[in-house]
């Protein structure tokens, strides 16, 4: 059994790793502040010997001196633009003095270390597929800038302690994901279309709907996450997503088409920095992790469509 700390663990991607790591039979310590995590994420953990939370900011020390400590997964940092952008500086400090307590820790327990990193850090790419090589197109000064410059320097921050400190890290670059838990108010496309499409109001499109992303569902992301920590003698960064590349307007289509919705389609001014497209290159994952994703997006969206229809008909909205 090994004892695991997931910052960010009552977010999205957090408590489904929690549960995934539980599962398995390893011990959790979960930290979250709370700002954009949920309590409601890890309410099956909660009571379980093998679970713990602590609700705490990663921005400010903690000392878990009392514990010995195998890993680390470094989840903790706001994900969908608007939540990230709400309190930028706030965004910056999780992954700059966040980031650097979490390192203190690894480097005092001489435990491993993950950091989630993001497809973010290609900014709006100027390469397509995105590959690791690939250095990325991020304007430094714009309204993303807090988290994929964020996110950038935090890799360069994990670099830094292993070549400093020779400390055992991991990067995994996260692309879109979503599934069960995605927040209804948290701005995400997915999360944001299925509840229109479900509620029959009007389906909005940030600009023509010509941009694209590729979208992982949650399950297949929490695998190649518990991958990357369990493999030996590489760091990464490794690209973790699902390559199935899909216009807007596209995904908007499939999902009216799946939830036979009324909604129609209302185009939106377009956020600035948008990011025109997005692909991952897995290829290193599938050479270094013999990973892959094995669901389709309509797969995935189906269960995730089963999931917002069943909250919404709780919610007395549907
Ligand atoms: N988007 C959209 N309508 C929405 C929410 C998002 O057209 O209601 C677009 C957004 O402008 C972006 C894409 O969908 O081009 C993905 O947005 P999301 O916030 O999910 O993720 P990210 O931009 O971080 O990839």
């Amino acid at each position: 059994m090994k004892t695991i700390v997931v910052t960010g663990g009552a977010g999205f991607l957090g408590s489904h790793l929690c549960d995934f790591l539980v599962e398995k039979g390893d011990h959790v310590i979960c930290i979250d502040n709370l700002f954009t995590g949920n309590k409601d994420n890890i309410e099956n953990l909660i009571g379980n010997k093998n679970f713990e939370f602590i609700n705490h900011d990663i921005i400010n020390p903690i000392y878990l001196d009392n514990l010995i400590i195998d890993q680390i997964y470094n989840l903790a940092c706001p994900a969908s633009p608007i939540h990230y952008q709400l309190n930028p500086v706030r965004t910056i400090k999780a992954n700059t003095l966040g980031v650097i307590n979490m390192l203190g820790i690894a480097k005092k327990h001489k435990a491993r270390i993950l950091q989630a990193s993001t497809s973010e850090v290609y900014g709006d790419p100027l390469e397509h597929p995105q590959k690791e090589t690939y250095r990325g197109n991020v304007n430094t000064i714009g309204p993303r800038a807090c988290y994929d410059e964020g996110k950038r320097v935090a890799e360069t921050l994990f670099f830094d302690y292993k070549r400093q400190h020779n400390l055992d890290i991991k990067i995994v670059r996260i692309f879109n994901t979503y599934g069960p838990r995605m927040y209804e108010n948290d701005g995400r496309v997915i999360s944001n279309f299925i509840v229109q499409a479900l509620k029959d109001e009007p389906i909005t499109i940030y600009g023509d709907g010509t941009q694209t992303r590729s979208f992982c569902y949650v399950s297949d992301l929490i695998k190649g996450i518990h991958k990357m920590m369990n493999t030996e003698n590489f760091t990464g960064p490794v690209n973790l997503g699902n390559p199935g590349e899909y216009s807007i307007l596209e995904l908007a289509e499939k999902i009216i088409k799946m939830t036979s919705s009324k909604s129609k389609i209302e185009f939106k001014k377009l956020p600035e920095d948008d990011p025109k497209k997005r692909k991952p290159d897995i290829s290193l994952a599938e050479e270094k992790l013999n990973w892959k994703p094995s669901f389709n997006v309509d797969k995935g969206l189906e269960i995730t469509v089963e999931y917002f229809a069943k909250k919404l008909s709780l919610e007395g909205i549907k």
